[in-house]
C-alpha cells in the first residue's frame, strides 16, 4: 500500500510512519516529489492493516497499490523518475542516445567509434566485455580488457559507459568500471541476478526479455527496487513473435504502455529489435514519436568485419546523419538532445 503524506509533513512525521510500517515487518520505500512525499509499504500488508495508519499525524491517505508491481508503478509515483548517471540525466525532457558497439573488439575500435558518437551528439557509450553470444563458438568479449578499454574511452570522451553483466560474480568489477549496467534480454529473469544488482546504487538498464511481456518486465524491474536500488532505466529491444522478417518484432506500444504503468525511464534499442542497420532511422523516429526517454544504437566502424552484430550497427557517419534527424524529431516533441 502506499501513505501519501500530507504536503506540510514534518521529517519526524515521516519518520514515525516509517517505524510504524517497520514494526509491522513490512519494508518503507520514500519517494519524495516535487509537491510531497509518499511512502511504500512492501510485505504483508494484514499486519499493517490493524494499525490505523490514516490517523498518524502528517498522513493524508492511505492507498492501495492495484498493480503487482508496486515500487515501480505509477500508482506509487506520479512524475517521472530522472536517473542520474554520473551527471547526465536519463528520463527527463532530455533525450538519452545511448552508441557504440555491442562489443569492445579492441581498443582502437572502441576509441575511435567513442570519438565519433561522442562528435555526432551520443550521451553515453555501450559496449560489451561480457557478451551473451547464442553459439560457444562466436566472440564472447575481452572481459575485464574490454572494460579497461571502455574507462578510456570514458576518460578520453567524458561520455559515460554502459556495459552488460552475464554472472552475479562479477558484479564488484561491473560495479568498479560501468556508470550503467546493463541486464541483458536473456537474462531479465535471473533473478538472483537482478536482487544483487538491486543491493548496488548504481544505475541498471533492464531489458525485456526476448518473450517476456511488458508485466513481466516490471516485476523484473520491481525485484531491483524492491532490494533497494531506485535507478532503473527500461528498455524495449524487440520480442519473438511469429514473424521472422526482422530479428525481432519492435513493440512500439509498450512505450506508451510502460509510460503509463510505471514512472521509470524508457528507451528503445532499435538495433536488436530490427537487426538490420537500414531500419534504425525508421525505428528510432518512431520511438521517439512514442514517447521513449532515448535509445540505445549499434555504431561500428567497420560492420562488414565486426565480431558480433555488424548486420544491426550503423557506420559512425550514418549515425552522425540520423542524430540530426533526432534532433528535428525532438524538438517537434519539445524535448532535446
Ligand atoms: C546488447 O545490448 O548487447 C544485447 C546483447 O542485447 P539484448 O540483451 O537485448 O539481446
Ligand atoms: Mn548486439
Amino acid at each position: 500500500m502506499i501513505i501519501v503524506l500530507k504536503p506540510e509533513a514534518t521529517q519526524a512525521e515521516i519518520d514515525h510512519v516509517v517505524s510504524k510500517i517497520e514494526s509491522a515487518g513490512l519494508k518503507a520505500h520514500i519517494s519524495r516529489g516535487v509537491e510531497r512525499t509518499v511512502i511504500g509499504a512492501i510485505g504483508d500488508e494484514t499486519a499493517l492493516r490493524e494499525i490505523p495508519l490514516e490517523i498518524v499525524p502528517g498522513v493524508d491517505r492511505v492507498l492501495p497499490i492495484m498493480t503487482p508491481f508496486k515500487l515501480v508503478s505509477r500508482e506509487f509515483r506520479k512524475e517521472n523518475s530522472v536517473i542520474d548517471v554520473r551527471g547526465v540525466p536519463v528520463g527527463g525532457r532530455k533525450i538519452t542516445i545511448i552508441a557504440g558497439p555491442c562489443a569492445v573488439e579492441n581498443r582502437g575500435m572502441l576509441l575511435e567509434t567513442a570519438r565519433k558518437v561522442k562528435a555526432a551528439g551520443a550521451t553515453l557509450l555501450r559496449g560489451g566485455a561480457f557478451k551473451p553470444r547464442t553459439s560457444p563458438y562466436s566472440f564472447q568479449g575481452l572481459e575485464e580488457e574490454g572494460l579497461r578499454y571502455l574507462a578510456e574511452a570514458r576518460e578520453e570522451t567524458g561520455l559515460p559507459i554502459v556495459t552488460e553483466i552475464m554472472d552475479p560474480r562479477d558484479i564488484e568489477l561491473l560495479d568498479r568500471y560501468a556508470d550503467v549496467i546493463q541486464v541483458g534480454a536473456r537474462n531479465m529473469q535471473n533473478f538472483r541476478l537482478l536482487k544483487e544488482v538491486g543491493a548496488l546504487n548504481k544505475p541498471i538498464m533492464l531489458k525485456r526479455g526476448l518473450s517476456a511481456t511488458i508485466k513481466d518486465l516490471l516485476l523484473s524491474a520491481e525485484y531491483i527496487v524492491s532490494n533497494g536500488n531506485p535507478n532503473v532505466i527500461l528498455c524495449e529491444r524487440g520480442i519473438r513473435t511469429f514473424e521472422t522478417f526482422t530479428r525481432n518484432t519492435i513493440d512500439i506500444a509498450a512505450v506508451p504502455s510502460m509510460k503509463d504503468l510505471s514512472h521509470l525511464p524508457v528507451i528503445v534499442d532499435p538495433s536488436h529489435a530490427a537487426g538490420r542497420w537500414d531500419f534504425i532511422h525508421s525505428i528510432s523516429m518512431a520511438s521517439l514519436a512514442a514517447g521513449a526517454d532515448g535509445l540505445m544504437i549499434e555504431v561500428h566502424p567497420d560492420p562488414e568485419n565486426a565480431l558480433c552484430d555488424g548486420p544491426q550497427s550503423l557506420m559512425p557517419e550514418r549515425f552522425s546523419r540520423l542524430m540530426d534527424d533526432l534532433k528535428k524529431m525532438a524538438l517537434f516533441l519539445d524535448r532535446e538532445i
